[in-house]
């Protein structure tokens, strides 16, 4: 059973929309973002990923990844694909071609819970045929929006066949898990503090705390 540290990303470089302060906090300065994959090179228990599907993907992310050989996983929202600001089509099938791999993060970018099941289907099921006719093979991974879920919302993401799934409770995780905690890196983390997850993870202390909020998480 291997442990791993899984980061999250979202957008890097100039803020290209109007976006919420929550948003901004996630939206990294490109010296930043690059400071922090310099701590990943060569941590093998450490995985990336990047959700929303912005166009800072392609522009920032993906060479920043390549430049230093990381790969990760790029959580697109089928629904606003071409829209300003966003990844293109093509965008995603070079992503792909670049070695990186496509995820689901639903359609439109709203949280899951909450949503009735003709809402869910389209977040869960259709956004996912969206993507694997663009990418032309299966997208079998998905992060929930806003780190939001309850166990309607994992037992729809079951019921679509997902093999993984990503949330944002921070912490550690079991790299054969189904339900994959991530940490968000966001603008105002220290470098020092993402150097200590990295190398010691999230402590014994927080990890608890971490574990049960997310079991509460999971049952209601
Ligand atoms: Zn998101």
């Amino acid at each position: 059973m291997s442990r791993v540290t899984i980061l999250n990303f979202h957008g890097v470089g100039p803020v290209t929309r109007t976006i919420s302060d929550g948003e901004r906090e996630c939206w990294l300065e490109r010296d930043h973002f690059e400071s922090v994959l310099d701590l990943v090179v060569g941590q093998s228990h450490v995985r990336l990923t990047v959700d929303d599907g912005n166009a800072s993907d392609l522009e920032f992310i993906q060479p920043a990844f390549a430049r230093r050989g990381l790969r990760g996983i790029f959580f697109v929202c089928s629904g606003l694909l071409d829209q300003a600001t966003f990844l293109r089509t093509a965008s995603v099938r070079e992503l792909q071609a670049q070695g990186m791999t496509i995820g689901c993060h639903g359609a439109i970018h709203q949280p899951w819970r909450g949503l009735n099941p003709q809402q869910l289907q389209v977040e869960l099921a259709a956004s996912r045929t969206a993507l694997e006719k663009i990418c032309g093979k299966s997208v079998d991974q998905a992060a929930c929006p806003f780190g939001s879920y309850d166990r309607t919302v994992l037992r729809g993401l079951r019921a679509t066949g997902y093999a993984k799934v990503y949330t944002s409770d921070g912490g550690t995780a079991n790299e054969s898990d189904w339900i994959n905690p991530r940490t968000t890196i966001t603008r105002s983390m220290p470098l020092a503090e993402v150097q200590a997850l990295i190398l010691r993870g999230p402590g014994t202390l927080r990890q608890a705390s971490i574990s049960a909020k997310r079991i509460l998480k999971e049952m209601r």
